[in-house]
C-alpha cells in the first residue's frame, strides 16, 4: 500500500499530469460556453430556416421519430469543441516552449560566466578559480607567479 501511494506521487507530480489536469478543467469550463453556443445560439438561428428549433427537428418514418436535427447538433458540437481544445493545447505549447527557451538560454549564460571566472595553472594545466593563489591540484602558488608575470608583461609594454 505504502509503494502504491509513492508510485502515485512520482505519478501525480509530474509535470505532464499536472498540464493534464489543468486541460481537462479548462475544457470542462469552456463545455459549457460551446454547449450554450450551440443550444442557445446556433439551434435557435439554424432552426430560423426550418421555422422550428433545429435540435427538435425530426423525421417522422412509420410513427419512428428519427431525431437528425439533435445528431447533427452533437457534431457540431464536437467539431467546436475540439477546436476549444486544440486552441488551448497549442497556446499552453507555446507558454511552455517559450518558458524552456528561457530556462536554457539563462543555464547558458551561466555556464560561460562560470568558464569566464577560470583560468589554467601553469604547472598542472588544470582549470581552476581565477581568484585561486593556490592550485588546488597541485598545490603551487600563483598569486606571485602571477603578479610577476604582469610585471614583466608591464616592462615589456613601457620599452
Ligand atoms: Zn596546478
Amino acid at each position: 500500500m505504502k509503494k502504491f501511494f509513492s508510485e502515485f506521487k512520482t505519478f501525480a507530480l509530474r509535470g505532464n499530469v499536472i498540464d493534464l489536469a489543468v486541460g481537462v478543467i479548462i475544457g470542462a469550463a469552456f463545455q459549457a460556453i460551446v454547449n450554450s453556443l450551440v443550444n442557445d445560439i446556433l439551434n435557435p438561428m439554424l432552426g430560423l430556416l426550418f421555422q422550428a428549433d433545429f435540435s427538435e427537428l425530426t423525421l417522422n418514418v412509420n410513427g419512428v421519430d428519427i431525431k437528425y436535427g439533435s445528431f447533427i447538433s452533437a457534431v457540431i458540437q464536437f467539431f467546436l469543441m475540439s477546436l476549444v481544445i486544440f486552441t488551448i493545447i497549442k497556446l499552453i505549447n507555446n507558454i511552455s516552449e517559450k518558458f524552456a527557451k528561457k530556462l536554457h538560454k539563462e543555464k547558458e549564460a551561466e555556464k560561460l560566466e562560470e568558464a569566464a571566472r577560470k583560468k589554467k595553472c601553469p604547472f598542472c594545466k588544470s582549470e581552476i578559480d581565477e581568484e585561486a593563489t593556490r592550485c588546488p591540484f597541485c598545490t603551487s602558488e600563483l598569486k606571485t607567479i602571477n603578479t610577476t608575470d604582469e610585471q614583466i608583461a608591464e616592462k615589456i609594454t613601457e620599452k
